[in-house]
């Protein structure tokens, strides 16, 4: 039994598909058996009560996937600029995200009843009683989703529940933020007129819409056209730590009001008030974020949004199976159990409830 089994942790963004689908990431380990590679898989997911959560597909460019090459990407005043040979054309972006999907599925299929892929928020309640590890599918970025929508439609019927309009790039949707620090996440454009379409799509199916990676003009698009809560699935305050990723107080009282949810990231470059790449970053830096937000627009409106396999995690914490170790930090702050419950999944199930409507 996991340590926390009373606190079964659903979280808000892994990168476990990514790693395991690129060779020059996750090393062609398996999902199934300990490694001490990547961050998730399903023995350090029992170890430390990791019990379900969004699991991304992300497209990687050329560069991404292959390792660097010259400077491919630009980084300007007003975000990337994407060399041509880095633009990511549909047909690619579908291929990749067929073929991540069907590892997620495969992993389902041999994982003899361990791991199942949700599509309704009475499914993942479930999975977190039986000890089931609940696998949403998230895209990070809708590169793979064409400009008529046929592809949401079908990817919706396969298990879809989760979307992300952009990550740190531009695509037809929208643009996203690149990493800088300090900056404001205010960096560009808003949505473009795909990207409100596809923001009235989601709403319609039910379809999560997860705003980490958005810039501001396009969060407000957001907040402004979606009937659903605002949601940002791996994020931290921007009052702590002022990089483009994190949400500025307009912003989190935004997500306050909408009844939705911060999955607060683990990135030790997003919790860091200096925004260092430094493993010897303390669990109290990531405890921080949680205490500012939930001061801020409530403890309900609380999560966590890990990042595991996408992004470098403390050295105090290391990975999946070192979260009894965040909820023991947090409890010496004074979280209770009911408030434990709140953060590790009552929150997150509420948001996904309403988003689904089932
Ligand atoms: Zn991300």
């Amino acid at each position: 039994m996991p340590a926390n089994s009373a606190f079964p942790i659903f979280d808000g963004h892994n990168d476990a598909l990514l790693s395991l689908h690129l060779p020059n990431r996750g090393g062609g380990r398996s999902f199934f058996v300990r490694d001490e590679r990547g961050h998730l898989d399903l023995p350090r997911a029992r170890e430390g009560g990791f019990a379900g959560g969004l699991f991304a597909i992300f497209v990687p460019d050329r560069r991404m996937r292959d390792g660097p090459s010259d400077d491919d990407v630009l980084l300007t005043d007003t975000g990337y600029e994407v060399r041509a040979a880095l633009r990511i054309s549909t047909s690619y972006a579908q291929r990749m995200a067929i073929a991540m999907a069907a590892r997620l599925f495969r992993l389902e299929a041999e994982s003899a009843g361990a791991l199942k892929v949700a599509r309704t928020a009475g499914e993942v309640g479930e999975c977190l009683r039986q000890g089931v590890l609940a696998a949403v599918l998230h895209f990070e970025g809708a590169e793979a989703i064409d400009r008529d929508l046929d592809a949401l439609h079908v990817f919706y019927a396969a298990g879809l529940r989760s979307l992300g309009i952009v990550w740190s790039r531009p695509n037809a949707f929208g643009h996203g933020v690149p990493f800088k620090y300090p900056h404001s996440p205010d960096t560009g454009p808003g949505l473009t007129g795909a990207g409100r379409e596809l923001v009235r799509a989601c709403n319609r199916h039910g379809i999560l819409l997860d705003l980490s990676h958005l810039n501001e003009r396009g969060f407000w698009d957001v907040a402004r056209l979606s009937d659903a809560p605002l949601v940002a699935s791996h994020s931290a305050a921007h009052a702590l730590c002022p990089m483009t990723r994190n949400l500025t107080d307009k912003q989190l009282d935004a997500i306050g009001r909408s009844d939705g949810i911060v999955g607060v990231v683990f990135e030790v470059t997003a919790v860091r008030a200096d925004s260092h790449n430094d493993v010897d970053t303390p669990l109290d830096d990531i405890v921080r974020h949680i205490d500012y937000i939930a001061q801020r627009i409530g403890i309900d409106h609380v999560g966590f949004g890990s990042d595991f396999d996408g992004a470098t995690m403390p050295r105090a914490l290391g990975d999946a199976a070192g979260l009894p170790r965040l909820l023991d930090a947090l409890r010496r702050h004074g979280y209770d159990a009911a408030a434990l419950r709140k953060l590790t999944h009552e929150n997150w199930l509420r948001v996904l409830r309403r988003t689904w409507r089932a």
